[in-house]
């Protein structure tokens, strides 16, 4: 059922973490996949990608660089001839304290986590439009409005529920061409993240209150996307998929 071959996917800040397991898993479904991140470890993600023996593309791109941006659909769709997936996943964390945040501090994280969607969305219309076919998944995550996760990540919940509003207005813009787009909530994933923004006594404190009783696998973020990804979900657009273990339930 969950068969994307011959699709073409575009996955942000695909180096490590999410966006890497989500290439991955893009690519064991049969998809060609453009590896798209500012950091080198981009190359060992293609390598991977090719071991399963779908193609790859290694871009070196800022999302919130626009130029580039743009290069990156046109070299993809030099390279492959088409997109059909678009992964907004890059995402950045950095902590401050609200009364000492600058404001170079507070717009570089709406920068990456929110405009950097927008420019990467705004780039693959073209190409999707002319398809009247395409499939955009935006990582958000629960901090965006479901929880608060301790203090110093106010940029950063703003920056994700911000997404959240875009995902269901563009949805509705892009149904006539064929085009979906949801989000991904996600929880605490095990990429390292929580051990960036918290000290081990919170992260145990999260994980004891997280019904599941763990963290979540990048890869189980992977399997979503590639979900809302295939041609069978057409009939669903503007829909926030929360995949967190069940702890905004308690
Ligand atoms: P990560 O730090 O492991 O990976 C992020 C990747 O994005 C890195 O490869 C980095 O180089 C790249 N990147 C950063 N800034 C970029 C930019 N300006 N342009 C292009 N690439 C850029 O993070 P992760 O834990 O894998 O998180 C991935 C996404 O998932 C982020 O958007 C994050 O906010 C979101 N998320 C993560 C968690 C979690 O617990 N890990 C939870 C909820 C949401």
């Amino acid at each position: 059922m969950l068969d994307l071959s011959d699709r073409v996917a575009i996955v942000t800040g695909a180096g490590r973490g999410i966006g890497k397991a989500t290439a991955l898993t893009l690519a064991e479904t049969g998809a060609n996949v453009v590896v798209a991140d500012v950091a080198e470890e981009r190359d060992g993600t293609v390598a991977e990608v090719e071991e399963v023996g779908q193609q790859a593309l290694s871009v070196e791109m800022d999302v919130t660089d626009r130029d580039a941006v743009e290069r990156a659909a046109e070299e993809t769709r030099e390279e492959f001839g088409r997109i059909d997936v678009l992964v907004n996943n890059a995402g950045i964390f950095p902590t401050y304290e609200l009364g000492e945040m600058t404001i170079e501090q507070w717009q570089r994280v709406i920068d990456v986590n929110l405009t950097g969607a927008f420019n990467c969305t705004q780039a693959v219309l073209p190409a999707m439009r002319a398809q009247e076919y395409g499939r955009i998944v935006n990582i958000s995550s629960v901090s965006g409005g479901q929880i608060g996760w301790a203090g110093n990540l106010s940029h950063y919940a703003a920056s994700k529920g911000g997404m959240v509003g875009f995902t269901r207005s563009a949805a509705i813009a892009l149904a006539p061409d064929g085009i979906t787009m949801n989000a991904i909530l996600p929880g605490m994933i095990d990429t390292g993240a929580a051990e960036r923004v918290s000290n081990q006594e919170q992260i145990d404190a999260a994980i004891s209150m997280t019904p599941v009783g763990r963290q979540g696998e990048p890869e189980e973020i992977g399997f979503l996307v590639a979900a809302l990804s295939s041609e069978h979900a057409g009939f669903v657009t503007g829909a926030t998929l929360v995949a967190d273990g069940g702890i905004t339930l308690v």
